[in-house]
């Protein structure tokens, strides 16, 4: 897979520029295939059958489920259960699919993309949907070692897995949803893990103390060593692989294999030469805009206007992404689509499950919230936690039984109100 970081081969070594045909509709490119960039794509088509279409990524894949990785590395799911879109679909639907290929800049005077190879292609309107880069782990000893991984794409997933085959022990590090697949699908492999957190509980932007203890119960369970206040200070390395993890307090883990959630780092630098705003991701406006005309940004990388909370944000979510790639479409084409939805994620939690709907964040000052423990229908715990924004409930968080949980996306979605403590209390009955 080529990476932004790789210098882009200089113009003339090109063996091949893009021209579009002159009797075409719209042009269209988009950059990233993953949920939002190829929805998109199939939705330019489906309302306009004479446009040209252009999806472009450095994987080297058509669009594949990221959601399913995880249980593909646990070995219950099929590599090709994993994939969503094969290269017949993108030529039936007359989408020109470049793989393995970086937009390395855009010009947005010009209307010009710029790739590593081939190119450069024109447009009228421009997709940004590129995701984001998993962040590595930078400590002595990291650096030249193999077997440290982080986890987001089908490769990243290869790779965990031919390791975990080979490997007794593995440490992960991170408090989120990522570290949390790692821990899981290592451990379902067979190999023994140790999960670091730097913070008091899994998930504490979301979650509060009892919800994270379930969490760690959980994972106790079922054999992993759940280690708080901990990070990874340094790798000490055996015949180029890892051998032992030294801690920030001084501990020491052995690990063949190790595995890291260290958040993203959203993929906009070849906007770099651009007027586009970008803060944490790219900036948007309701209908999924940027302050440049004719260029919009979709899914993951975009820190969209929503208008359900009155403020900017970035949602890493499936759902949302798959959204945003549909609203998208319409407005690129001309239309005048709010994004307006309720993004959920939800996910297997070795036996039980989580899901997080709205906007869920404990550390944010204009959100109150509630929760509770109670026991489950099956035995086991619920947990659930609500979130108001001035009495308007805003998100809500479920581990263990889902029930309920479409009619709570539902009262967050028409902006229901609980102002006092009874009627919030009422909220831990839905089913
Ligand atoms: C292991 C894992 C498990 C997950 N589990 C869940 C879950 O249970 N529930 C849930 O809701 N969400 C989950 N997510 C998150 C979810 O997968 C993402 O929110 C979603 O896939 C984002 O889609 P996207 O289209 O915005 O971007 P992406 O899927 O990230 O696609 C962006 C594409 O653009 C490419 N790209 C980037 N820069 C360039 C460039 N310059 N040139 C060319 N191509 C470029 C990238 O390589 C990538 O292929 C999970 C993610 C991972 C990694």
């Amino acid at each position: 897979m080529r990476t932004p970081g790789e210098p882009a081969r200089p113009l003339h070594q090109r063996e091949e520029v893009y021209e579009l045909a002159a009797d075409v509709g719209k042009k269209y490119v988009i950059i990233g295939n993953g949920i939002a960039g190829t929805t998109c794509a199939q939705m330019l088509r489906k309302n306009d059958l004479a446009c040209d279409i252009w999806l472009i990524t450095n994987e080297p894949y058509p669009l594949y489920n990221r959601v399913s990785l995880p249980r593909f590395l646990q070995g219950v799911l099929a590599e090709q259960k994993v994939m969503i879109r094969t290269r017949e679909w993108h030529d039936e639907q007359r989408i020109t699919l470049l793989t393995e290929t970086v937009v390395t800049r855009v010009d947005t005077d010009e209307r010009v993309v710029y790739l590593d190879r081939g190119g450069p292609l024109r447009y009228d309107a421009l997709l940004v949907a590129t995701g984001g880069w998993a962040n590595p782990l930078r400590v002595p000893g990291a650096e030249g070692t193999k077997r440290i991984y982080n986890f987001v794409t089908l490769d990243d997933t290869k790779e965990i897995i031919a390791a975990a085959l080979e490997s007794k022990h593995a440490v992960t590090s991170g408090g989120s949803f990522i570290a949390y697949e790692l821990t899981e699908g290592l451990n379902v492999r067979g190999v023994h893990v140790t999960w670091l957190m730097r913070g008091p509980y899994w998930l504490r932007t979301t979650l509060d103390e009892t919800g994270g203890r379930l969490v760690d119960e959980i994972a106790r369970r079922h054999g992993v060593d759940v280690v708080h206040g901990e990070e990874i200070q340094q790798i000490v390395p055996a015949n180029g692989v890892p051998g032992r993890v030294i801690t920030r307090t001084g501990k020491e883990y052995p690990a063949e294999v190790i595995g890291v959630g260290l958040g993203l780092t959203l993929n906009h630098g070849f906007l770099a030469d651009t007027a586009i705003e970008r803060k944490t991701g790219i900036v948007t406006d309701e209908y999924l805009e940027t302050n440049v005309r004719g260029v919009y940004a979709a899914g993951d990388v975009a820190e969209f206007y929503d208008t359900m909370v009155d403020r900017h944000h970035t949602m890493g979510t499936w759902d949302n992404a798959l959204a945003h790639g549909r609203v998208v479409a319409a407005n690129m084409a001309g239309g005048h689509e709010p994004y307006l939805d309720v993004p959920t994620y939800t996910s297997p939690l070795f036996d039980t499950n989580i899901a997080v709907m709205g906007i869920a964040e404990t550390n944010n000052p204009t959100l109150e919230s509630v929760s509770r423990s109670m026991p489950g229908d099956k035995g086991g715990t619920d947990y659930r936690k609500f979130f108001f924004k001035q009495d308007r409930l805003v998100g809500a968080v479920f581990i263990g039984s889902p029930k309920g949980r479409k009619k709570v996306v539902e009262l967050i979605r028409t902006a229901q109100r609980y102002a006092t403590p009874a009627e919030r209390d009422g909220l831990f009955a839905v089913r």
